[in-house]
Formats: C-alpha cells, sequence, structure tokens
C-alpha cells in the first residue's frame, strides 16, 4: 500500500467530527487527535510546524518548508469532518476496497490532507523555489473558523491551493453562502381567545410566502459562467411554545447562496427591502446575518492558477477550468489578498454521505499534483 494511503487510512481512522454550532469535543468530535497524528509526521519527517489555538481543543497546525526567494506557497486542507450519524458504514474503520477508501472523512477532506502531506514531504528533499506552508485548519465545516483565524493572525503568500474534492480538476470560481435568521414576534394569549394575542406564526407565514417568490424570482437572473445563478431557501423554521399558546415568536433560518460578485451585506439589504415592501405594516419583525463565506472568483491568467493547471495536466492530461456550487476556504484566503484555487481528490457527490469513500486512483494523482506544485514555483 501507498504511504499516502497508509496515512489516509490512519486519518480515517482518528475521529474528527466537527463540534457543530454549539458542541463540545469529546471521544468522535474536535480536531486535536488529527492534530496530534499531523503533529508526528512532520515530526518524523524534520519539519517545523507551528500550533494555532482556535476554539478549546480545536487547533490549526500550520507546517512550514523554507525555500527560495520565488513566490510563497499555501496549501490548505481540513481536519474536521461532518457528523456520522445514519453513516450505513463504520465510519472510522478504514476499509480498502474496489480500489477506494471508505469511512467518514475518507474523501472530504482527510484524502486532500494525506496528499498535500505527503506531497509536500517528497517536495522538501528537492529544492523548492519558495517557501511553503501547509495549513491543516480546523472547524471548516460550520463556520470556516481554522481559515480565518490563520487569516487574521496576519498569515500572508502568494497563492494559496485549497484541497477539497473536485476529482483533481481546477476550481477557480465558487459560491458563497449568506446565512439569514428572521424572527417575527407577537404577544401571547391563551389560545381559546386567540384575538387576545397577536400571532407570530402568521406573521412569518407572510415573510415565508415572500421569501418562495424572492427565491423563485432568483432563476430569472443571469447566471455565472461557471457556477450558475443565485438561489435562496427557507431551510428551517422553529416558534410557538405549545398547541395552547397563541406563538409571541417564530424564526426562519434562510440560506441565501451568493455569486461572484455579490456580497453578504448586499444580500442582506436586498432580502430586507423584498420583506419590507411585501409584509404589512404592523408584522413585527427583524434580520440579522448569522454567516457568510464568500464566493470565490479567480483570474485563471494569475500565477498559482497557472503552476496549478500546469501541474494538474501534467499528472492526469486534464486542463479543465470549473466551477463548484460549494463554499471553500478559498474565499476567506482570497478575501485576504491570497488569489487561491481548489483541487483535490474525490467527488463532492460522495462527500458527507453515509458511505463516503475516495479513490485510491485520485489521491496518490493529488499527493504527485501538490508536489508539483511545490516544485515548480519558480
Ligand atoms: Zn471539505
Amino acid at each position: 500500500m501507498s504511504q499516502v494511503i497508509e496515512l489516509l487510512r490512519a486519518m480515517v481512522a482518528t475521529p474528527s467530527v466537527s463540534c457543530g454550532l454549539c458542541g463540545e469535543a469529546d471521544a468522535t468530535h474536535g480536531e486535536s487527535r488529527m492534530v496530534e497524528l499531523i503533529a508526528d509526521f512532520w515530526d518524523r519527517h524534520h519539519i517545523d510546524y507551528e500550533i494555532q489555538p482556535v476554539q478549546p481543543d480545536r487547533e490549526n497546525i500550520i507546517a512550514r518548508v523554507e525555500g527560495g526567494s520565488g513566490p510563497s506557497l499555501l496549501l490548505e486542507a481540513h481536519t474536521d469532518t461532518v457528523a456520522i450519524e445514519n453513516m450505513e458504514i463504520a465510519p472510522f474503520d478504514p476499509v480498502v476496497k474496489d480500489g477506494r477508501v471508505y469511512g467518514r472523512g475518507s474523501c472530504d477532506d482527510k484524502a486532500s490532507l494525506a496528499a498535500m502531506m505527503i506531497g509536500l514531504s517528497n517536495a522538501a528533499e528537492k529544492d523548492l523555489a519558495g517557501t511553503v506552508t501547509m495549513a491543516a485548519t480546523a472547524d471548516e465545516e460550520y463556520g470556516f473558523g481554522g481559515a480565518r483565524k490563520l487569516v487574521a493572525s496576519g498569515f500572508m503568500a502568494d497563492g494559496a491551493v485549497v484541497g477539497e474534492p473536485t476529482c483533481l480538476q481546477l476550481v477557480i470560481a465558487h459560491k458563497g453562502a449568506c446565512r439569514l435568521k428572521v424572527s417575527s414576534y407577537g404577544s401571547a394569549a391563551h389560545s381559546s381567545q386567540p384575538h387576545k394575542g397577536e400571532n407570530a406564526i402568521y406573521a412569518m407565514a407572510e415573510i415565508v410566502r415572500v421569501l418562495h417568490d424572492y427565491a423563485d424570482a432568483l432563476y430569472e437572473r443571469p447566471e455565472h459562467p461557471l457556477v450558475g445563478g443565485p438561489t435562496c431557501c427557507v431551510g428551517m423554521i422553529c416558534g410557538g411554545q405549545a398547541p395552547n399558546i397563541v406563538p409571541d415568536r417564530c424564526e426562519i433560518f434562510v440560506d441565501r447562496r451568493m455569486i461572484p460578485g455579490e456580497d453578504a451585506a448586499t444580500v442582506k439589504e436586498e432580502v430586507t427591502n423584498a420583506i419590507a415592501v411585501a409584509v404589512a405594516d404592523e408584522v413585527n419583525w427583524c434580520i440579522e446575518l448569522s454567516l457568510a463565506g464568500y464566493p470565490l472568483e479567480t483570474d485563471p491568467e494569475c500565477r498559482i492558477a497557472l503552476r496549478a493547471r500546469e501541474a494538474i495536466a501534467a499528472v492526469t492530461g486534464d486542463t479543465t477550468l470549473a466551477g463548484v456550487q460549494y463554499g471553500t476556504d478559498a474565499s476567506a484566503f482570497s478575501l485576504s489578498g491570497i488569489p487561491s484555487v481548489v483541487v483535490g481528490p474525490g467527488s463532492i457527490e460522495q462527500a458527507h454521505t453515509a458511505v463516503e469513500y475516495v479513490d485510491i486512483d485520485q489521491v496518490e494523482k493529488a499527493a504527485l499534483i501538490y508536489e508539483k506544485i511545490c516544485t515548480s514555483l519558480a
């Protein structure tokens, strides 16, 4: 078995389920076990690293290999995985079958992590034109917290390659996500006399109808050539305390996917206006931004895009410039001035699924691609 697949299997056997929105680290949740595994790998390869706390029991681990005076490079992939409930295979048993590795995180994102680590450790034995940093980051799945921490610490590079499942295609554009929480307010009363209260659920029903129309209208907008059009979905609703009380509060969570060129502040204003124009004045409501992950659009002629494209072409022959629907850490780096692209083994179709797996062939090719990107920086 190749080194990269052995490393990937060790990672799958190391639980690192994201703590999610409010959870704490325990035997399956938290990234610290992965940080130990990665630290041990760098120790064995005599590569320096630092550990950067993100949240309690959740850290980034950042390795660095000094190179010449050429452009500096960041390789980044995340250590957390999504939850394991409803999986149809043993999540932490890295079974190898039919040319695949199975298990939670095998595709998203431990395949990219393992391939980057092997790629960089092989490249480090040659002369690197520029300094290469590899960041294994925490808290990608729910908040992009690790990447944001890295950026906030003042980290800079001349280009970044983010590892996510792209079937080894070069991704230069993706959508961003803007999450909005809308609350409606009323006043409680006994439900036998509903006219004495104000029903927050009825108020929210009006708002939901407006957002349904708004979502339909988005399909009429011009599409981005690589990522398609913007979308909007009301994904969660909660309100009321009991069947016999007129509800005084209701909340919905709206997921608005942004295309390159859109930003969260403008989108929030747009949704606010759509609601304000269409609902009755007496409806009492408010809106807040709960999360913003920005879209990505990178110039295909910029240095890191050209280098990555060349490396991919040398290994797979594929020169496609692709866009994807999902968000990645690349937009956080791009926003801070680091031109960024995304490429990694595995398909997003297998990420987050009940039977997650990755093709071994893709992981081995990814290690070669990352190694070539590291050594062709001049
Ligand atoms: Zn991922």
